[in-house]
């Protein structure tokens, strides 16, 4: 329900929804926008232009876009992000007095579910903030990344860690070591997470199983610890399980292992494809070869699981630029990839003492400049070929220093 109203020279709209309250207002002229889960915590903001997002561990992103179409992003810490969730509260708080004292003109009555997300949001202050991040670290060990269409998913850490971590290129999971719970620590680790998102639950869309490879555990001991999530979430209402795994892995399920997770709510694998070229996965110690990759996708898409492919863009630099297009776009090709699938660039991202950055400088690579990497997606997306049966998948962009949880 969307309701629209005017208060001193602000003119505002109230959109009140089962899972959030989005305030939009206009504030000294300019347009302000904030969205509040159902448990009050600060979700998405819109203020001069810049986007923000606050994710459950309490730090904010900002976005904007540039003269030159590029789009800049900065992290913002306690307690600059506490500042923030504050002006977001107070303008929370005047605009919900003015409405109590009928100082605003209304065009419609606040429904009780309007009155209950503001006081939800005015309950949310800075200790209580404070107090839901100290949560969120004693729920979860650090939440190192998710596909972008998984922001908004409930994660559930069914195993930590990366079963490889050998992949140059990836420092996400180094100081963790692989390790897969029993059902008796995942189940209190998924009812920690149920009771810690609270009503901020509604506003989740998926489960996605953490960490980097869930799908790596053996069949017995993942369908009984996929039984635990059942027992906790209403996992159809939530849209159902999503999971990375290394397309290259060891632990091969087989499409009869696809048709069972499928019907355990299993509805997109994310595989870490890179590239299709085998010496330069070899050169970023990525594990097995691309051709396993192919036959994984294979058996995900006979069983009914939809798959998400990452290409790594710039990866090699110049010297395997050319290797990396032609050979990507073979095993892309190979996997028969429909609309029901999705297809990330996502750019490579050095990083100050990152393995592949060092390797790279010994074998003498010339990197890809961002607009050459761009260039690399473009190259690649030009040479698939898909059937007008199954339709296009879907192809964006995957920045990684986005990901906020
Ligand atoms: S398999 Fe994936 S998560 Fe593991 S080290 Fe490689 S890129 Fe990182």
């Amino acid at each position: 329900m969307v309701i629209l109203g005017q208060w001193q020279n602000h003119s505002f709209n109230l959109s009140i929804k089962s899972n959030c309250l989005t305030l939009s207002l206009e504030w000294d002229g300019k347009a302000e926008v904030y969205s509040f889960d159902c448990a009050g915590r600060l979700w998405t903001a819109l203020v001069e232009n810049v986007s923000y997002r606050r994710g459950l561990d309490g730090k904010l992103v900002a976005k904007w876009g540039t003269a030159n179409e590029a789009r800049e992003r900065r992290w913002i810490f306690p307690p600059a992000s506490l500042e923030f969730e504050e002006r977001a509260r107070q303008r929370a708080a005047a605009l919900y007095a003015a409405i109590q004292q009928g100082q605003a003109v209304l065009n419609a009555d606040l429904p009780p579910a309007g009155a209950l997300g503001f006081a939800r949001a005015l309950a949310f202050d800075a200790a209580r903030s404070q107090a839901d991040v100290r949560q969120y670290s004693q729920v979860y060990q650090p939440v190192g990344i998710l596909p972008p269409d998984q922001y908004m998913a409930v994660v559930l850490q069914m195993a930590l860690g990366c079963s490889f971590n050998t992949c140059t290129f990836c420092t996400f999971y180094r100081d963790r070591r692989f390790r897969i719970q029993s059902p008796q620590s995942f189940r209190q680790h998924a009812q920690a997470v149920r009771d810690f998102l609270g009503e901020g639950l509604s506003l989740r869309r998926t489960i996605f199983l953490g960490d980097a490879n869930a799908l790596v555990i053996p069949m017995p001991r993942l369908l009984a610890l996929l039984e635990v999530v059942h027992e906790v979430f209403d996992v159809a209402a939530l849209g159902g399980l999503y999971a990375f795994l290394d397309g290259f892995s060891g632990e091969k399920k087989s499409a009869a292992d696809y048709r069972r997770l499928a019907q355990a709510g299993l509805k997109r694998v994310y595989i870490g494809l890179e590239s299709g070229c085998q010496p330069l996965l070899s050169f970023l110690k990525k594990p097995g070869k691309a051709a396993d990759a192919i036959q994984a996708v294979q058996a995900m898409k006979t069983s009914g699981v939809a798959v998400g492919v990452i290409v790594l863009l710039g990866a090699g630099g110049q010297a395997y630029a050319r290797q990396h297009v032609r050979e990507t776009i073979s095993v892309l090709n190979a996997m028969r990839l429909d609309a029901d699938d999705l297809i990330y660039f996502s750019e490579l991202v050095e990083a100050e003492g990152m393995e592949y950055t060092r390797d790279a400088y010994e074998a003498g690579l010339q990197p890809l400049n961002a607009e050459e990497r761009l260039i690399q997606g473009e190259q690649i997306e030009a040479g698939l070929k898909f059937s007008t049966a199954g339709g296009v998948p879907h192809i964006s962009r995957y920045d990684i220093r986005e990901f906020v949880y």
